[in-house]
């Protein structure tokens, strides 16, 4: 059986990367909502495979092989050019200037070319680098801190925004939290889960929205999906949500009929927040 499981990833694999240069990967776009005006402020790409004989594919089954196998290199670029350009379409089609945020996983972190393929995919798409924001885990920086510093300072002199995703699942050193030129928190949905329910869940994710607000830092949450959860990220103060409860990632086409909704409505939506 582990021989078939074996067989089954490579397979794969030998699929993703025909797969990446045959377009069969696509990026589905969740909202991100500030809390105070209730309105998006931008949204996060999630890369979904279209594979022609096993159907979509979740990023939760090939992030893992692609990471492993290199090919996150070449994904990642894909992602970050595909995000981009969707983004400054939007922007050139006259919808309002949204923030696109990407995952960036840590073996990509970790490889010598992000610097130079970002610089490069700014170049060529002509984002505004202040509405393109990186998603890192603290797995990935808090490894080798004193370089990741250096990269992180080059990230925020490029004008890139950076946030810590998965917040609190990791370990995060506070000490070195705070000489990280980092903006915003994004709490995991681990935590999000059941603050209604469980008096602990809602006091680590109060007690983060306060470390986070007490370094300067914007906070997200995340796996947002009840009215319940959003009263209370309401209550603590916490800056921004995204989750269901809102939207699920959408395609692209889809998206756009949310925001154009949302601007018809004079930028207030009709969900009761
Ligand atoms: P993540 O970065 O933590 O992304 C959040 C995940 O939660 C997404 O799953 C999203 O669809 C899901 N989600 C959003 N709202 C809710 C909610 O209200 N309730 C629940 N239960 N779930 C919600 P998805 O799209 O399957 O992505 C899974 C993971 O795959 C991501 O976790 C991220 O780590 C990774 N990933 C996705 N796209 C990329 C990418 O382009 N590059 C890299 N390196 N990783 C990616
Ligand atoms: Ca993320
Ligand atoms: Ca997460």
């Amino acid at each position: 059986e582990m021989n078939a499981q074996a067989q089954d990833r490579l397979l794969l694999e030998s699929d993703m990367r025909q797969g990446i240069g045959a377009g069969e990967f696509l990026l589905h776009y969740q909202p991100q909502v500030d809390i105070a005006s209730n309105s998006i402020v931008g949204c996060e790409a999630l890369v979904r495979w279209k594979h022609p004989t096993r159907g979509m594919l979740s990023p939760i089954l090939f992030i893992p092989i692609a990471e492993e196998s290199g090919l996150i290199k070449e994904l990642g670029l894909w992602v970050m050019k595909e995000a981009c350009s969707q983004q400054v379409y939007w922007c050139n089609q006259g919808l309002p200037q949204l923030r696109m945020a990407i995952n960036i996983s840590s073996r990509q972190f970790l490889s010598q070319d992000l610097i130079s393929q970002l610089k490069q995919v700014i170049q060529q798409t002509k984002i505004t680098p202040s509405f393109l924001e990186l998603e890192l885990t603290e797995g990935s920086i808090m490894e080798y801190v004193e370089e990741n510093i250096e990269i992180l300072e080059h990230f925020h002199q490029m004008g890139v925004l950076l946030a810590i995703d998965d917040f609190g699942t990791g370990y995060s050193s506070m000490a070195y939290l705070k000489r990280f030129p980092i903006d915003k928190l994004k709490i995991d949905q681990s935590f999000v889960k059941d603050l209604a329910t469980d008096p602990d869940d809602a006091a680590i994710v109060k007690a983060t929205v306060l470390l986070g607000h007490s370094l300067h830092l914007k906070v997200i949450a995340e796996g947002v999906e009840t009215k319940e959860q959003l009263e209370y990220l309401t209550s603590i103060g916490c800056d921004e949500i995204q989750g269901y409860y809102y939207s699920k990632p959408l395609i692209a086409e889809e998206f756009v009929k949310l925001i154009s909704n949302e601007i018809n409505k004079s930028g207030i939506s009709t969900k009761e927040i």
